[in-house]
């Protein structure tokens, strides 16, 4: 008796431990292409399906209500930190203390049809998409708070597909869909096209050709997509 209920308990947890991998491989296989080339896309997460930017200004405001803000149309370089120095020394690390709070990163409110667009990817078939994001070096609170931000968004089962680096140049993949205008890292030439997130602070930039833009989720990123497949 002692010994079924054991090995019950064992297969259950034999089972546990399977049925996602297994799952992964199957749904992989279903989906391959003949020629078995698949697009790998890589979609950052703050500022291209986390709202950090009108999280930060929030949160900012509410808590230094006396000190000057910069509006989100009057953003610009990536560094929120960078601009608010420049405004006044000290509000460099007001800035910082914000994002370094507990709470930030979970309560980002989701951009506009970008949780919608990644889950579509992901039933596309020959696709493989990956959230590819930078936690801050601060790491109290951030890389859990993704993770449970991608949980909350995208349910259980997208955890498989987080990417924590601080150095995106390392992944491989065929698109990297990214706010930053430079991504920079210790490989000269990554793999991936970077396509350029349009974002408060990187709107008025000019692109340099062959570089492209995503003006938002609600532009054509299937035909970006599609471009990679030829
Ligand atoms: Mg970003």
């Amino acid at each position: 008796m002692l010994l079924l209920s054991s090995s019950t308990r064992l297969l259950g947890r034999g089972k546990t431990l399977l049925r996602d991998p297994f799952k992964r491989i199957c749904v992989d296989m279903s989906s391959s292409s003949p020629s078995g080339k698949r697009l790998r896309v890589l979609v950052d997460m703050d500022g291209v399906l986390a709202d950090f930017e009108g999280g930060f200004l929030k949160k900012y405001r509410a808590r230094y209500p006396e000190d000057p803000h910069i509006t989100l149309d009057d953003r610009r370089g990536f560094w929120v930190s960078t601009q608010y120095g420049q405004l006044r020394s000290d509000l460099c690390n007001k800035a910082i203390s914000i994002w370094e709070s507990k709470d930030f990163f979970i309560e980002l409110e989701p951009l506009p049809g970008g949780v919608e667009a990644v889950k579509e990817m992901a039933k596309m078939d020959n696709t493989d998409v990956f959230i590819c994001t930078s936690p801050i070096q601060h790491y109290n609170h951030c890389p859990y708070e993704k993770y449970a931000w991608v949980e909350k968004h995208f349910g259980h089962d997208f955890l498989e597909r987080v990417i924590l680096t601080r150095d995106k140049t390392v992944i491989t993949g065929d698109l990297l869909i990214d706010d930053k205008p430079d991504i920079l890292g210790v490989e000269p030439k990554p793999t991936w096209e970077h396509i350029l997130f349009t974002a408060c602070h990187n709107k008025h930039l000019p692109l340099s050709p062959p570089q492209r833009r995503l003006l938002s989720w609600s532009d054509d990123w299937r035909a970006v997509l599609d471009s990679k497949r030829q």
